[in-house]
């Protein structure tokens, strides 16, 4: 999983391809992140105290990590992500498509 929270991902399959989104949450245990706007889904809720009108809810539902792609900050396209160790021994992602760093992910080794 190299997908973080706050990321920006464009969402490369189903009804949503295409879409840009950030990161909200992200499911390390079933590989699914919840990106913002993206795979809307209405639940329909029935009256109660906390909704008292019931009706219609619409939220996102999680989709696949393996469905979305990383934005890369330094060129703007979707990209896939490598991982390799900086020359102060940190790890970082990078962009494979221009090389650019994607952020800092672990502390160097000692
Ligand atoms: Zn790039």
């Amino acid at each position: 999983m190299r997908i973080r929270k706050d990321d920006t991902v464009e969402v490369i399959a189903g009804a949503d391809k295409g879409t840009r989104g950030r990161v909200i949450r992200v499911d390390r245990g079933s590989d699914r992140v919840v990106v913002e706007g993206v795979n809307r889904v209405y639940k329909h809720v029935r009256r109660s105290r906390k909704t008292p009108k019931g009706g219609k809810l619409s939220k996102e539902a999680p989709l696949s990590v393996s469905n979305v792609l990383l934005v890369c900050t330094s060129c703007g396209k979707a990209t896939r992500i490598g991982v390799r160790f900086a020359a102060d021994g940190s790890k970082e992602r990078f962009c494979k498509k221009c090389g650019a760093s994607t952020g800092v992910i672990g502390v160097p080794a000692k």
